[in-house]
Formats: structure tokens, C-alpha cells, sequence
């Protein structure tokens, strides 16, 4: 950790300052693929969630009066200080995290993309004409933000998440308040002290609030000044937020969990499937809530591509991290997370199904660490738990069907609509299926890859509503009004 220790001790960012929790609690930040120690951070409780909301709401006054230009030139400065970082960044993120370094630093580039791009975004709000809609009245459409913010991030790509939650707000002119999950902190904190550090906002326009979901995420939520939530996590965590937000009518932003389909056609070209696949399954050790985790083959390449897929998951390099760029595969986030994934394997096995490859872990990596072996299950019912609910980790089901409307009445039996892949060289029946899959993104003859700032990303159904990503997040972020003024006609 040398290399990677931030200058001073890891704080909070409230109001412009570096601060310990109001209570003093710290915790205790653990690297999944050995199981040391490796920082103490603030543990935060309600007393911090005030404190912070205090500065936010005398910071807001000044934020929300920018300009869009002025919005985008700190966005800028952010992105370029994220950019100069990249490699103490990553660094901090993959020891936190577990993932390969050079999977940590794309992840810093992306985010600082979408910072970028949320620079441009902020001068290019749109709304209906101002006309003479009523006899008498010139009528308009202000666009303004939504006041203060909160964002609840998740742990699968801890920095990359909360840009996602930064860019769309700041260039809104909403002041936030970002809670990273209690477990993987300190990407952003480091990025916060550097952000504070660069002077690109006024000092309580971002503030950074570390501790659980009960005494902050919950705490947050309930806090009558949130005029947004926005939470990137579990379907369950989502409906415990919706109903605390009720209360209050806040409005909420939820990116929630998925369960995404590959659908796999006669015709598909194997070579690229496969090779898709083995990065739509595995990438960040699945731990990606539209990572492709249900493979529906039709009957003419069910075997075919099984023959196939089998050696390329044998291939993929899982270990430490530390052990170099070679690795492609580190651990999952953490010993509970590893037990979880096989309590879903021994449950599947149990009912029938068959590991195909892969199914333990422990093996793995130095000890203490928290694997679980790149897997694949076969014989698996559609109904069964593996099919309906997320894993969270490197473990993909196949499932043979008949045809293509099998498989894409399988395809669409998911309380999940986050992601979804076809994988068919006809082009009629890829816009076909795009049509007919109901989930906030499809892909085409890839899965995973193709994201990026300018599209949208959120999900149908029980994957939640709102979207990350793009102009549409950015209108998420505000709320419009109609001004009327009488003209004396
Ligand atoms: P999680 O729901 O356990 O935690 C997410 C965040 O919510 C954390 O910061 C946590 O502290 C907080 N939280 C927990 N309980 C809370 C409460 N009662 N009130 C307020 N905040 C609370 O999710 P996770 O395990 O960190 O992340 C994995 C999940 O995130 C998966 O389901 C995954 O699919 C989902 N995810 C979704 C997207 C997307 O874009 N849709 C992206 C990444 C991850």
C-alpha cells in the first residue's frame, strides 16, 4: 500500500473540509484476494449525513447559480484531475476490489469520459419552444435543477458508479451528498480530497459521507432536504428505499440488479459468441449487473457451442491481482460474497443441475482470499433459482430451447430487464428480437462491451427506472417549469 496511501489519512469531504466521522468510528478496509487490512476509514452515522446536509444546503445557493459554462469548465477540471490520477486510482480501486489493475484503470478513464462528457452535456439542456400557447400569455419551460442530491453507490465499480451519480448532478447545478458503499470507500474518497484540492467546486457543493446502509444510506433517504435519491444497487435495497422515500415523496433514481439473457441463434457466428461470452460471464468476476449470465442456445448450436465455450471459461488467468496483468479473473468482493455463490451452486446441483466447469474456489489464490472458479451450470430449469435470481458472481447457466420464439418467451421470464444479447448474423431477426426483448439495453452480436457516456443506461421492470449515462440522466436530474406571463393582449 505504500504507493498507493493518500497523503493524509482517509476523511470525509463535508462542506470543503477533510473530517473523521462526528462519532470518531473508523472501519476497517479489507483486499478480497488476500483478506488483509489494508485502510481505516470513517464510519459515518446520522450526525454525518446532518453535518453534511448542513454544508450542502450553504453551498447551494452558489452552485445552483452557475452557469452551464461554468458547470462544465469545473466538470472539466475534474475530469483532468481524475485523468492525472489514473494510476493511484486504480491502484487503490483493484487492492479494494480485487480486479486486475489494467480493468481498474479503463474504469478510471470511463469515468473520466463521462465527466467530460457531462462538461458538454450541461450547456445543451432542451425544452419545448416559449410561444403563446393561451391567448393573452407568452408561456415557457424552465429546466432547472433539483436541489440537493444524494447518491448511494454500490461496490462492483465503486469510483466509476458514483461518476455516474457526480456527472449528471453537478452539471444539473444540484449540490450532492455521495455515499459509497461501506465496504470499497476508498476510491473516492482519495478522488474526493484531490477534487477538494483542485478548487473545481465550491467548497460543500460535493460532499463524500462513508458508513452502512442502515445509519447513513437510510438516513440519507429519510432527510426531508433530498430532493433526489439515487441509489445503484440491489433490487431489495431499491424497495426499501421506495418505501422510506414515500414518506416524503422523494423522487429516486434506482439502477438496480439484472439477470441478463444471451440469446444464442442457429446462425450465430460461434467464434465471436464464445469469445463474447467469456467476457460478458467473467468480466470483474460477474459482479456486473448486466453481465450475461443466462445463455438460451436454440437446438442446432446448443452442442456445438458448448464444445466450444468450455475450453475458452477453462482459459481465462483467475488470481491475486498482485500477481500482474496476466491475471484476467480476481476474486469476488468478499468471503461472504464467495459463500452466497456457492450456497446458489449446491442449491442448483441439489435440484438436478450440472456443473459444467468450474464450482469451488477455495483453492484459488493466496489464502484468505475469496474465490470462486469461472463456472458454467447446464440442466437447469427455467423456473429454478439460478434462472431467476442474480448470483453476483462468475456463474453462467445454458439452456437449451427449440426455436427462437422459445427463446425469447425464456429470455423475457425474468422479474429483471437491465441487459439483454442476441447473437444471430440475420438481420432481420436481430432488430426482431430487439423489438420483442424487454430490457433497458440489447446488444447485438456482443454483450458488456458496448457502453458508453452517450447512451442511455437503466433498466425495465424490477431492474428500476431512471437512467445513468447520456442526456436522459441529465434530465433525470432536473425538473421543469412552466413560467406564464400575461403579455396584456
Ligand atoms: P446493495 O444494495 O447491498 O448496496 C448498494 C448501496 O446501498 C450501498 O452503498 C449500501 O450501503 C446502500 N444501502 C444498503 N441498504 C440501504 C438502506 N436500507 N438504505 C439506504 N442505503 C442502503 O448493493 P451492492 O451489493 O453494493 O451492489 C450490488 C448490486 O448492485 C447488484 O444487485 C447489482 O446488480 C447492482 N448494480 C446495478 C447497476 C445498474 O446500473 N443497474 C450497476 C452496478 C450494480
Amino acid at each position: 500500500m505504500a504507493q498507493t496511501t493518500p497523503s493524509t489519512p482517509f476523511r470525509n469531504l463535508v462542506g470543503g473540509k477533510l473530517l473523521d466521522a462526528v462519532g470518531g468510528a473508523t472501519r476497517e478496509i479489507v483486499n478480497p484476494a488476500t483478506g488483509a487490512t489494508i485502510a481505516t476509514v470513517p464510519e459515518g452515522d446520522g450526525a454525518d449525513v446532518q453535518r453534511a446536509v448542513e454544508a450542502a444546503l450553504a453551498a447551494r445557493r452558489e452552485w445552483n447559480a452557475t452557469t452551464p459554462g461554468e458547470r462544465a469548465t469545473a466538470l472539466l477540471k475534474l475530469a483532468d484531475t481524475m485523468d492525472a490520477a489514473t494510476d493511484e486510482l486504480a491502484q487503490l480501486e483493484s487492492a479494494n476490489t480485487g480486479k486486475p489493475l489494467p480493468m481498474a484503470k479503463d474504469e478510471v478513464t470511463a469515468s473520466a469520459d463521462l465527466l467530460r462528457f457531462f462538461a458538454g452535456a450541461a450547456r445543451t439542456l432542451e425544452g419545448k419552444s416559449a410561444g403563446e400557447y393561451i391567448k393573452g400569455y407568452t408561456s415557457m419551460v424552465r429546466r432547472e435543477p433539483i436541489g440537493i442530491v444524494a447518491g448511494i453507490a454500490p461496490w462492483n465499480y465503486p469510483l466509476n458508479m458514483a461518476a455516474w451519480k457526480m456527472g449528471p448532478a453537478l452539471a444539473a447545478g444540484n449540490v450532492q451528498i455521495l455515499k459509497p458503499a461501506e465496504g470499497t470507500p476508498l476510491s473516492l474518497l482519495r478522488f474526493a480530497e484531490l477534487a477538494h484540492a483542485s478548487g473545481a467546486l465550491p467548497d460543500g457543493a460535493l460532499g463524500v459521507v462513508t458508513g452502512d446502509g442502515p445509519n447513513v444510506g437510510a438516513k440519507l433517504v429519510e432527510n426531508r432536504a433530498f430532493g433526489l435519491v439515487s441509489l445503484t444497487g440491489d433490487v431489495r435495497t431499491g424497495k426499501t428505499i421506495a418505501r422510506a422515500a414515500a414518506d416524503n415523496l422523494t423522487r429516486l433514481h434506482l439502477e438496480l440488479g439484472g439477470k441478463a439473457p444471451i440469446v444464442v441463434l442457429d446462425d450465430a457466428d460461434l467464434e465471436q459468441t464464445v469469445a463474447a461470452i467469456r467476457v460478458a460471464g467473467y468480466w470483474n468476476s460477474g459482479q456486473d449487473c448486466t453481465a450475461g449470465t443466462r445463455i438460451i442456445a436454440t437446438r442446432g448450436v446448443y452442442d456445438r457451442l458448448l464444445e466450444r465455450l468450455v475450453p475458452a471459461i477453462e482459459s481465462l488467468k483467475v488470481g491475486d491481482p498482485a500477481e500482474g496483468d496476466r491475471i484476467e479473473m480476481g476474486p469476488v468482493i468478499s468471503a461472504k460474497q464467495q459463500q452466497r455463490a456457492f450456497g446458489f451452486l449446491e442449491r442448483a446441483t441439489a435440484a438436478g443441475a450440472r456443473i459444467v466447469t468450474g464450482g469451488g474456489g477455495d483453492a484459488i489464490g493466496p489464502a484468505g482470499g475469496s474465490f470462486v472458479a469461472p463456472t458454467l451450470v447446464a440442466d437447469v430449469a427455467q423456473d429454478s433459482e439460478i434462472v431467476q435470481d442474480e448470483v453476483f458472481g462468475p456463474v453462467v447457466t445454458i439452456q437449451r430451447v427449440d426455436d427462437y420464439e422459445q427463446a425469447l418467451a425464456y429470455a423475457n421470464d425474468s422479474r429483471y430487464g437491465l441487459a439483454a444479447s442476441v447473437f444471430t448474423e440475420s438481420v432481420g431477426r436481430a432488430m426482431d428480437a430487439a423489438r420483442q426483448l424487454q430490457f433497458g439495453c440489447v446488444w447485438v452480436n456482443d454483450h458488456l462491451t458496448p457502453i458508453t457516456s452517450e447512451m442511455p443506461h437503466g433498466g425495465f421492470k424490477e431492474s428500476g427506472y431512471g437512467k445513468d449515462m447520456s442526456t436522459y440522466s441529465l434530465e433525470d436530474y432536473t425538473q421543469i417549469k412552466h413560467v406564464a406571463v400575461r403579455i396584456g393582449l
